[in-house]
């Protein structure tokens, strides 16, 4: 993960914008704003040699813009490096409106934001993110044909989490294979942090599986229904952390993974649907492999959403989104195969594949 201390230290401060976008390659950052509505956004193109740039937009009360742009640029790159590593024919972009979704989201900024993305003729592809819902969809929908993951009504894919959580399970069958020499769950305790759309469907597929399961969830509802319906233990937000587990699962928020979660933590697998799991990718990245945590790259193993969204710009079908997330099996085990070989953390393994992914279709493209 990339942070403003990082642009500091690179030393890049005095030209903020193109020495971050230079730095971290990116293609194209655009920034948008509309006295009229209050639109003020910035839009993100880290790369487009796979494909236009597709990632969701969020809206967010960001505290500076120094703050929205760090995260749109860290953002962006991330949906480079997960489209790659997906194999799909994707670039990364992603896009943030600075405002309080609650309070400041209204029909006309949101249709003005669609045309600002329309205005990039399809090099960026927008879709849900934080703070964004389907009727907000609907709105930039009206000026824009560059939105994806629309609800199926609209003739999108829907909801992309069941996708999720199948790449999920198969990128936990792969850290098995790995860590224990068979990718059967059977048997493996597992503590599932955050019970939503992924992390539900996930439980679903842990307890067929024979998994003896353990979540918790803000929405203590939800986990009284799911705990009576599928037989798990639930325990409070904090208390997850501490439970017997073979493989921690987080699937709420991102960040988890950190020095008192690991001072915490007896799992032998990290593995979750969450975005940003390693709070600091470069410290505990490492920690993990010191405590003998294999950890499985978040962006690897919770891809099915991008990878549902890429059919649906395919002419959608479920049954081609699924068989392609079950690469997620085959590319989680060979980021373990290349940290092995090369002496590196799994993200650092990760990150190589899917930058070489990148340069090796780059190169293809210069050829008539
Ligand atoms: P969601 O909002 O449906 O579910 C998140 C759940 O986490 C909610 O039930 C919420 O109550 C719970 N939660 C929030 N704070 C918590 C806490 N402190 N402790 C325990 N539970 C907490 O979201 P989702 O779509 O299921 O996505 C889950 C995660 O996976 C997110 O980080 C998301 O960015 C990531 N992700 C989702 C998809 C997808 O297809 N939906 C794809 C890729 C990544």
């Amino acid at each position: 993960m990339i942070t403003v201390k990082d642009i500091k230290q690179s030393g890049l401060t005095d030209k903020l914008v193109l020495g971050y976008m230079s730095a971290f390659d990116h293609e194209q950052v655009v920034f948008c704003n509309d006295n009229a509505t209050g639109l003020k956004a910035i839009i993100a193109i880290h790369n487009t040699v796979l494909g236009p740039a597709l990632g969701g937009t969020r809206m967010w009360s960001y505290k500076s813009e120094a703050e929205a742009l760090n995260d749109v640029l860290r953002l962006s790159r991330g949906m480079s490096f997960k489209s790659s590593c997906a194999g799909i024919n994707l670039g990364g972009g992603k896009a943030v409106i600075i405002g309080d979704s609650k309070t400041q989201k209204n029909e006309a900024l949101l249709r003005r934001f669609g045309k600002f993305v329309d205005s990039l003729a399809g090099k960026y592809i927008t879709a849900e993110d934080v703070g964004m819902g389907t009727r907000d969809m609907e709105y930039i929908h009206m000026e824009t044909d560059f939105v994806s993951g629309l609800p199926e009504a609209m003739g999108g894919s829907g909801d992309p989490s069941p996708v999720t959580a199948y790449g999920v399970f198969l990128g936990m069958k792969a850290a098995a294979k790995e860590k224990w020499g068979s990718d059967s769950l059977s048997g493996k305790k597992v503590a599932v942090q955050g019970v939503g759309h992924v992390g539900e469907n996930l439980v679903r597929q842990l307890v067929k599986e024979g998994c003896k399961v353990t979540i918790c969830d803000i929405n203590e509802e939800k986990v009284k229904q799911l705990a009576a319906e599928l037989k798990v233990t639930a325990v409070g937000l904090d208390a997850i952390y501490d439970v017997d587990m073979d493989i921690y699962a987080p699937c709420a928020l991102g960040a988890t993974v950190n020095d008192d979660s690991l001072s915490r933590l007896k799992c032998s697998v990290i593995c979750g649907a969450a975005n940003n799991q390693l709070a600091d990718e470069t410290i505990h990245g490492v920690e993990v492999i010191k405590k003998g945590i294999l950890y499985a790259p978040d962006f690897v193993v919770n891809a099915g959403g991008i990878i549902n969204v890429y059919y649906e710009l395919e002419g959608y079908n479920r049954e081609r989104a699924l068989a392609h997330a079950e690469n997620i099996y085959s590319t989680t085990l060979e980021i373990f195969r290349i940290a092995k070989a090369e002496n590196l953390p799994t993200y650092a393994a990760a990150n190589r594949i899917a930058e070489k992914r990148i340069q090796d279709i780059g190169k293809v493209k210069l050829s008539f």
